[in-house]
């Protein structure tokens, strides 16, 4: 049997050959065998997975380009560095994070001892989007094997270059016996998702999350959902406007736009956004020169569809910057909408794209209204020096992340919980959590047969009063 499978449909719709059953039926006898739980195999597989980043940078940089016109450096920023980081933050804990922990226990039940271990779930499935297909893939990846499991890994078939290169190269790095990648659109998936798995590790949008919440429901496997959203930025009256603009520029176009935790839209009063519009124009201009689209740093739309979405996005009589687009090359300007109100089309959905809107609230306490009546946030920035509004945000809000000045960089701490809540997901990675939501957390305790403290409540309960 191949490592790596690349079905293909046999025109039945839904129909493929990839024989997920026996795929399955194989990552279980060898989870069973043992071969996945020992250090040394975690460790050799986290170590292969960073060598992988490095030697192959090319590659998969190159896969980049194809997929999305990333930029290189933006690549290894956001993609390859970062993924690479997190697993040298896992290998320099992974041996204390899987130590047992010793608990203590209620007095009653001395001289017994209880622990907690972490043990493997078993076979597990992550499912990954197109936006960031390196990140999203390995990132989790390396948290199901930091943890012991068998896995398969479905990359989204909408970064197909991406796709067929770490179908391609994984196996050559990692026990090809323990973790394999399918390729494949919905009918791989839904193939997939008919199976019993142990957890399954889904990046996506949230239609598509209640799918997999349905399927996982039958075989009662648990989920992670790492979703996505409108994420506001807020900016208040006193803040340094030119960081606040030049930080919402870089968040909002990195990727032209399509990242998960971008600003999708800016709330701020109307002087605020007024003084905040040329600011915002300028760091575009310093970011991607007079013409983005020769931007080395600029990227491009994933496929026509989401190009074709977008372009509807840009309405006349509100565009106050940018707005040209160009279909043959999926390309996007970095485009400024003025003057939406919350019921404007480019406030109905995520954006996932290069256009920004600015809506105009009275203050921060419309602000915080204006966040709170919507879904919950996968993160929410907003941009201050004041410590009161500050306060306000922490414990009037929920949101995945709450970033004060500065959109993403929450992403790159691996010691922070990255996850949504509500409409934005549920269930939290990197670092540690990775490992604690693809392990169970297994109460251990053992209890010596003498003295037998039981004896006081064994029955008959008419004298139990008397031997406690
Ligand atoms: P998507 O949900 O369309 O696709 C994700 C994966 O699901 C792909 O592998 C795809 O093949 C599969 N899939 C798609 N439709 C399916 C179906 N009907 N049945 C079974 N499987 C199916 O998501 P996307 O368009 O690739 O990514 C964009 C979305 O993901 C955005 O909403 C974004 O905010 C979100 N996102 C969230 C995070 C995060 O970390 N929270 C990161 C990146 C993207």
């Amino acid at each position: 049997m191949t490592q790596t499978m690349r079905p293909t449909t046999d025109g039945a719709e839904g129909a493929t050959t990839l024989e997920a059953a026996s795929l399955v039926d194989e990552l279980r006898s060898v989870f069973a065998a043992g071969v996945t739980k020992p250090l040394a195999w975690r460790t050799a597989q986290l170590t292969g997975l960073r060598r992988m980043l490095t030697e192959q940078e090319t590659a998969l940089a190159d896969a980049l380009a194809t997929d999305l016109g990333k930029h290189g450096t933006e690549s290894w920023i956001t993609e390859l560095g970062f993924t690479s980081n997190e697993i040298t933050h896992i290998l320099r804990n992974l041996k204390s994070w899987l130590r047992p922990r010793a608990t203590s226990i209620p007095l009653w039940m001395r001289p017994a001892r209880a622990k907690v271990v972490r043990e493997p779930l078993g076979v597990v499935l992550v499912i990954s989007p197109w936006n960031y297909p390196v990140q999203l893939s390995l990132a989790p990846l390396a948290g199901a094997l930091a943890a012991g499991n068998a896995v398969v890994l479905k990359p989204s078939e909408l970064a197909p270059a991406t796709s067929a290169v770490l179908a391609r190269l994984l196996p050559q790095y990692l026990d090809a016996s323990a973790v394999r990648v399918v390729e494949g659109g919905v009918p791989e998936t839904t193939e997939l998702l008919a199976e019993r798995w142990d957890h399954i590790f889904f990046t996506g949008n949230g239609a598509v999350g209640r799918v997999v919440l349905e399927a996982a429901a039958r075989h009662l496997t648990p989920v992670t959902l790492e979703l996505g959203g409108k994420s506001p930025a807020f900016v208040d009256e006193g803040a340094d406007l030119e960081t606040a603009a030049r930080r919402i520029v870089w968040g909002k176009f990195t990727n032209a736009g399509q990242t998960c935790v971008a600003p999708d839209f800016v709330i701020a009063t109307r002087p605020v956004l007024d003084a905040l519009r040329p600011l915002i124009d300028r760091a575009i201009r310093d970011f991607y020169g007079e013409d983005a689209s020769r931007s080395e740093g600029y990227g491009r739309i994933v496929n026509a569809r989401h190009f074709g979405r977008l372009a509807a996005l840009i309405t006349e009589g509100h565009v106050v910057r940018g707005g040209a687009v160009d279909a043959d090359n999926r390309y996007i300007e970095p485009t400024v909408l003025d003057g939406v109100d919350g019921d404007h089309l480019s406030m109905q959905e995520e954006i996932f794209g290069p256009i920004l809107p600015l809506v105009e609230v009275g203050g921060v306490d419309e602000a915080v209204q204006f966040v709170t009546a919507r879904d919950k946030p996968l993160a929410l920035y907003v941009f201050t020096s004041n410590g009161e509004t500050k306060r306000r945000f922490i414990r009037d809000t929920s949101s995945g992340g709450l970033i004060f000045n500065a959109p993403l960089v929450h992403m790159g701490a691996p010691r922070l919980p990255f996850g949504g809540v509500g409409e934005s997901g549920m269930g939290k990675y990197h670092g540690e959590e990775s490992v604690a939501i693809f392990s169970h957390a297994k109460a251990v305790v053992d209890v010596p047969a003498k003295p037998d403290l039981l004896a006081a409540i064994y029955p008959p309960f008419s004298s139990v009063q008397d031997r406690l």
